[in-house]
């Protein structure tokens, strides 16, 4: 048997998914509309909230010391507001903590000149300020395992104790009329008709897709192999092109955490980067320094969620959750992703205390931590807490138009679930995991659904299954 990835998409049943409020005679739903809105207009904390969550904690990188004291915060804040049951909940991230405590960066000749950089998270400090000469690696597009293996060999003299440009300085066109950012009405209703056949399609549904061409390395494995090259080689510094407009940079991560399996790596606006090309390609030697200092976090394997909640009264057990996810990347303070989620549910629970509604149900607020590099938080949480992500049953059913394994899971999460799992952040979270579960699939099977688009695959898979 293979084990390959199936492309998952499911609903869940929705059964006990609404809150509801003991039934005073005093509060009729009306007048708790009327109250919230009344509290969030005259009393409002969200901006309060974003500021120690970004100001004074930014940025909170899992595993680091800021989003531990993020959520400290946080629980010490829910707590004052009359939450109970504030803490932090520890789970196995299994990566040391890292933060980016220095980084500067120069042109020191032909012309001196202050270089705008982000560094690589989970990659090494340099020892010191480094000075060499920069070389521009152009490695060959989209290539083949052949092709890259081929290039390096006419690299591997080149790039000792140099400053490596990893890759061509990207194009980035000047767009003066970029679109609207937000989704207009019409895209919208399309997005989640449900009738609509073609609703996968739209960015972040699981519509369609071109399949991967298997000849090709996709662009992880040209990294991975392109950092062992740069170690192997007795390359200084790695720095890539951060290819977007305005000198705007978004750093991710070393994907090994392993500071063994990386140089000091540095992502480069897209404009130094150009400028460092440009000096280049006329033949004229470029010198560059750097100085990183970076810190690693031992204790930070251990990462955590924070979570506090309003118990619930006659159905206590039964939980609503307010999620969204505390961690951010390390680059800025992370208040769009997602300091503002966590604001905004923190409040939505906060209102309700501070109208003194008395929920049946618990309503549990759950900061996640872990989710920038894979939700993963989340996802130890509903292990923990849930078990398996659903205990009901699971019917699979056709859907005309999506090749895909479409199911519907009874009950998941407890029962409680989102509409869609393009809608929010709990869908989010479920179908991220089950997109990366592993099934059983025959060998004969394998690469049958790229070869054969007009056959059921799922029929074939799981034919006896139904
Ligand atoms: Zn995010």
């Amino acid at each position: 048997m293979l084990r390959t990835r199936a492309l998952v998409v499911l609903c869940i049943s929705l059964i006990g998914y609404a809150p509801s409020f003991a039934q005073d005679p005093s509060q009729n739903p009306d007048d708790i509309t009327a109250k919230i809105r009344k509290e969030e207009n005259e009393n409002s904390q969200i901006m309060r909230t974003m500021h120690f969550l970004t100001d004074v904690y930014g940025p909170r990188l899992t595993g680091s010391p800021s989003l531990k004291a993020a959520g400290e915060w946080a629980i010490k804040q829910m707590t004052a507001w009359g939450f109970e049951n504030g803490h932090l909940e520890a789970w196995d991230f299994g990566h040391p903590g890292w933060t980016n405590e220095r980084f500067s960066g120069f042109i020191t000749s032909p012309v001196k000149e202050t270089l705008t950089c982000e560094v690589l998270s989970w990659t090494p400090a340099t020892n010191g300020p480094v000075a060499a000469q920069a070389y521009q690696m152009v490695l060959p597009e989209k290539p083949t395992q052949e092709q890259l293996t081929a290039y390096l060999a006419t690299q591997k003299d080149k790039v000792k104790g140099k400053i490596v440009l990893a890759g061509k300085h990207q194009f980035v066109a000047v767009n003066l009329t970029p679109p609207a950012p937000r989704t207009d009405d019409k895209q919208a209703k399309e997005r989640y008709n449900p009738d609509n056949p073609n609703a996968g399609q739209f960015r972040g549904g699981g519509g369609p897709q071109q399949p991967p061409d298997p000849t090709k390395l996709t662009p992880r494995q040209i990294d991975e192999q392109l950092d062992q090259f740069l170690i192997a080689t007795g390359a200084l510094i790695r720095v890539n092109d951060a290819g977007r407009e305005h000198r705007q940079i978004r750093a991710f991560n070393n994907r090994t955490f392993d500071a063994a399996k990386a140089l000091p790596t540095v992502v480069m606006s897209n404009e130094d980067y150009g400028r460092i090309s440009r000096i280049l390609a006329d033949g004229t030697p470029v010198e560059l320094e750097f100085n990183i200092v970076n810190r690693w976090y031992p204790e930070g394997k251990t990462a955590y969620n924070t979570i506090a909640e309003i118990p619930g009264a006659d159905k206590k057990d039964e939980v609503v959750m307010l999620g969204g996810h505390l961690d951010s990347w390390h680059a800025a303070t992370g208040a769009t992703d997602n300091a503002i989620g966590c604001a905004v549910m923190m409040e939505a629970a906060r209102i309700l205390k501070a109208i003194g509604v008395k929920p049946r149900r618990t309503i549990r607020v759950a900061l996640w931590s872990g989710e920038e590099e894979g939700l993963l938080g989340s996802q130890a949480y509903v292990k923990e807490h849930f078990g398996s992500m659903v205990q009901g049953r699971v019917d699979r059913y056709e859907a005309a138009n999506v090749r895909a394994l479409n199911f519907v899971m009874q009950g998941a999460l407890g029962g409680g679930g989102p509409r869609t799992l393009r809608a929010d952040g709990l869908g989010k979270t479920l179908g991220g995991a089950l997109v990366r579960l592993e099934i059983e699939v025959p060998e004969s099977m394998a690469g049958r659904r790229r070869a054969r688009p007009d056959v059921s695959w799922a029929d074939e898979i799981l034919g006896e299954a139904r």
